[in-house]
């Protein structure tokens, strides 16, 4: 039996953010494929120089979200993420923060004075429909970069588990994995893989070959189950990679601007409920920017499908 070939998908430029956007490289969601896993969004943003003022920084107001959870791991820089729920959670390098939104939250994200770079990944995990109204939840934590091979190559797990490699403590509502791969120059590694899950290799520097084949910097090479082992090789400069894996999430989701819900009508009964400000989605404490909350923006005339469509008119703000 022969496997099919990688998927490459190639990002796409987005702004992100209320009144001085950033640019963003986003892969997932793609018309080519809406999940992998329950990875459901993947940014990449960065290298980006910052200056005083947090000029050319992320400083992303008070936004909603609904029946997901948000990832955010960063190669350079640090971030403050504020959230209803009370919580002040800096990130940095190396330290993954997973919140989630449960029924409803909202937060702010905003690179710290400390940055000089910011250069990281943001990405969101989609909840059941079984999960997606429960409590809101934060999770930090700073996995240890284990030895994949002699030549130093390593592997930070952030969720899940690359078997033989290390374990993360994190708990998630679906099977998932995450890791930062930093390859040697030249590497050749061969990673056993829960067969059961599809892959998707992100490719932030350096060069790389994914089963045989090239990744494009931000982009996204995706596999289908069946695998387990994947083949990794590094160009003479090495790789850092991020490593995004899952079982195949079969429910219908909607996915609007910062929203996920089962069906149309609950994705209108949020926007609703956030532009009036009720309480499902709380208050961020302490934000302080231009404007203190962003705006949904209006509804599509028609009526939002499931998953399977992407849907650029509403572009998420992070
Ligand atoms: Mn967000």
């Amino acid at each position: 039996m022969s496997l099919p070939a990688v998927q490459i998908l190639q990002p796409r430029d987005v702004p992100l953010g209320g009144v001085r956007a950033m640019n963003v490289r986003r892969t997932l969601p793609h018309r080519e494929r809406p999940l992998v896993g329950a990875w459901c969004f993947v940014d990449h943003y960065g290298p980006d120089t910052v200056g005083r003022g947090n000029e050319g920084g992320m400083d992303v107001a008070p936004h909603p979200h609904t029946g997901l959870s948000t990832v955010s791991w960063l190669f350079e820089g640090e971030i403050e993420h504020r959230d209803a729920a009370g919580v002040i959670g800096p990130v940095r390098p190396g330290e993954m923060n997973l919140m989630t939104s449960g029924h409803g939250i909202s937060h702010s994200e905003v690179s710290t004075s400390n940055t000089t770079i910011l250069h990281g990944v943001q990405l969101w995990v989609t909840l059941s429909l079984a999960d997606r109204d429960g409590p809101r939840d934060f999770q930090h934590h700073t996995p240890e970069a284990r030895p994949l091979d002699e030549n130093g190559s390593t592997a930070r797990v952030f969720i899940g588990e690359l078997p033989n490699v290390d374990r993360s403590p994190v708990s998630t509502f679906s099977p998932l994995l995450g890791a930062q791969l930093d390859l040697a120059p030249g590497a050749r590694i061969e990673l056993e893989v829960d067969p059961v899950f599809e892959h998707a290799v992100l490719l932030d520097s350096g060069a790389v070959t994914v089963e045989g084949a090239a990744l494009p910097v931000a982009g996204l090479g995706v596999l289908d189950p069946g695998r387990a082992t994947l083949e990794l090789e590094a160009g003479q400069e090495g790789a850092r990679l991020i490593l995004l894996g899952g079982e195949p999430f079969e429910e219908e989701v909607i996915m609007w601007w910062n929203f996920l819900g089962a069906t149309h009508e609950e994705i209108v009964e949020a926007r609703e409920q956030w532009q009036r400000r009720e309480a499902r989605f709380g208050h961020v404490p302490g934000y302080v920017g231009e404007v203190e909350w962003l705006p949904a923006p209006p509804m599509p005339r028609t009526r939002l499908k499931p998953r399977t469509r992407y849907l650029p008119e509403a572009p998420p703000a992070s």
